[in-house]
């Protein structure tokens, strides 16, 4: 991922208010577009100036290229507001974060996300690294929120199963290991939504924790259909399971790794 600044200028008198709510439409329109990513974005002021501090998955993704319709209209409503177009001030790659897929066309996709990952939760099916949103046709109403509303309840969901609180974790881990969950019905509309579009296989990845023991979870059948789903060996070293009836992917359990 890259940081930059995006720097804003008021060329007329207006209220603090008019310019900072233009200004952070503007933020959430790019980041339902997955020109930015995360959600604490800091914005700096110094006098007319305006400075928001924002993560990009690539160096070009803040081009106008990849603004979706929501985002032009944001920038629209900027002007409106007595704020110039935006500048961008590109200050570097970010060590610690993932790199994006450089794939130009794809021959499938995975819906992955969890508790760390900040990142596109749609990942190449060959690489295993995150595809920016920006690169992909737009899932519903002009871009990409759906997919993030749906990330950040699986990753809400995946933080209180990891700190075991205690009340919520078996509601957690419902949500994100049973194919009866909210969270899987809305995330297989959307991979089959984006194989829709895209024409290429679109892959859910179902959580998998607990189990009996561990020949009864390599002998385990697809939760959906019941077919045989186990690999030979284990995609990108996580996913033992792929069931092609059902384009759903899972681990081994965790408890039996
Ligand atoms: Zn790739
Ligand atoms: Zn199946």
């Amino acid at each position: 991922m890259f940081s930059a600044n995006l720097i804003f200028e008021c060329y007329e008198d207006s209220t603090l208010d008019r310019v900072m709510s233009a200004i952070q439409n503007y933020i959430e329109s790019l980041r339902n577009s997955g020109q930015v990513i995360g959600r604490e974005i800091p914005v700096n002021q110094e006098g007319a100036i305006f400075t928001a501090h924002v993560m990009c998955p690539e160096e070009d993704a803040l081009s106008p290229l990849y603004d979706s319709l929501i985002v032009q209209f944001a920038k629209k409503q900027l002007n409106e507001s007595g704020v110039l177009q935006p500048k961008v001030q590109l200050i570097g790659r970010d060590l610690l974060s993932d790199q994006s897929d450089r794939c130009q066309t794809f021959s499938g996709f995975i819906l992955f996300t969890n508790y760390i990952s900040t990142c596109s939760p749609i990942r190449c099916y060959d690489h295993f690294e995150p595809v920016p949103l920006y690169k992909l046709p737009a899932i519903a109403n002009g871009d990409q929120k759906q997919i993030i509303k749906w990330q950040e309840d699986y990753v809400a969901c995946d933080q209180l199963q990891m700190n075991g609180a205690l009340n919520i974790q078996h509601a957690a881990i419902h949500e994100l290991s049973s194919i009866q969950s909210d969270l899987f019905r809305r995330g297989t509309d959307l991979c089959k939504r984006l194989q829709y579009l895209t024409k290429v296989p679109v892959y859910y990845y179902l959580y998998r924790i607990g189990g009996e023991s561990k020949k009864g979870e390599e002998e385990r059948y697809c939760p959906k259909c019941q077919g045989e789903w186990k690999q030979p060996e284990p995609l990108h070293g996580i996913f033992d399971f792929i069931c092609e009836t059902c384009r759903i992917v899972s681990n081994l359990s965790w408890d039996h790794q």
